[in-house]
C-alpha cells in the first residue's frame, strides 16, 4: 500500500506513520528526517537547505521533489509500499508527484488528511521531544520518556528541534494554511482524500485507519 500523509505541523503525521509503518510494513519516507540528516552531516545539500529549514520556510520545490523522484524511481525501491510524510507540501510538488507516480505505474491509494485544531498543534510542537540516535518521538506530557532526557527505545539522547519553538512554529502553520492546505481539495477532487480527526490520540487514529483499510479490501485481517 502507498500513501500520502497530509496535515499541518503537530498534526501527528510522524507518529501515525511510525505506528502505521510497524503493523504494515511499509517504508516511512520523512521528507523532514531527510533533510535534518543531511543537515547534521553537513553535506552541500544539508548546508542548501538549512537556513529555510531552521526558519520555518519551504525548501525550493525543485531540491525537494528531485529527493522523492530519486526514491521512488529506484529500481530497488520498485513495488515497496510507502508513507510519504511531510511531501507533497506545495500545488506544484503535488503535480510533480502525480508525475513521478504515474511514471512508475504505482499510483498510492490514500490521501490520509489529518485535520487538527490549532491549539492542539501549538501543545504537541512545544512539548516534542526527539531521540537523537533513532528518532523515536516523545511529548513532556501526552508522551514523556520513563527517563527525562532518554529515549525509551534505544537510550539515545532526546532533544527538543530548533523550529519547535513557538515563533517559528507560528511561522510553520502560516506556510501550511498558505501553500500545503490548497491540496487538500486537488486530492479530494481526485478522489484520493481520506479526511480523519488528527486531534485524537495517536493509537486510536491508527485503529480506525486499519479498519478503513481492511473494509476497503487494501489490507487482510491476518496483517492487524
Ligand atoms: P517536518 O519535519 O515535516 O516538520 O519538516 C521540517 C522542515 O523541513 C519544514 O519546516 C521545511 O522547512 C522542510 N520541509 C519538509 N518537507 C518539505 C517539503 N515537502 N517542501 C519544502 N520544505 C520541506
Amino acid at each position: 500500500m502507498r500513501l500520502v500523509l497530509l496535515g499541518a505541523p503537530g498534526a501527528g503525521k510522524g507518529t501515525q506513520a511510525k505506528l502505521l509503518e510497524k503493523v504494515l510494513g511499509l517504508k516511512h519516507i520523512s521528507m523532514g528526517d531527510i533533510l535534518r540528516e543531511e543537515m547534521k552531516n553537513n553535506t552541500p545539500l544539508g548546508q542548501e537547505v538549512k537556513k529555510y529549514v531552521e526558519s520555518g520556510g519551504l525548501v525550493p520545490d525543485e531540491v525537494v521533489t528531485k529527493i522523492i523522484e530519486l526514491k521512488l524511481t529506484d529500481k530497488n525501491f520498485a513495488g515497496q509500499g510507502y508513507l510519504l510524510d511531510g511531501f507533497p507540501r506545495t500545488a506544484s510538488q503535488a503535480e510533480d508527484l502525480d508525475k513521478i507516480v504515474t511514471s512508475v505505474a504505482q499510483p498510492f491509494d490514500y490521501v490520509v488528511y489529518m485535520e487538527v485544531d490549532s491549539e492542539v498543534v501549538i501543545q504537541r510542537l512545544t512539548g516534542r521531544r526527539v531521540c537523537r540516535s533513532c528518532g523515536a518521538l516523545f511529548h513532556t506530557t501526552n508522551m514523556p520518556s520513563k527517563q527525562e532526557g532518554v529515549c525509551d527505545s534505544c537510550g539515545g539522547e532526546l532533544y527538543q528541534r530548533p523550529d519547535d519553538n513557538e515563533e517559528t512554529i507560528r511561522k510553520r502553520i502560516n506556510v501550511y494554511l498558505e501553500s500545503t492546505a490548497p491540496i487538500i481539495d486537488y486530492y479530494k477532487a481526485k478522489g484520493l482524500l481520506l479526511a480523519v480527526d488528527g486531534n485524537q490520540e495517536a493509537g486510536k487514529l491508527k485503529d480506525e485507519l486499519l479498519e478503513i483499510f481492511k473494509k476497503d479490501g487494501k489490507i487482510d485481517s491476518h496483517q492487524i
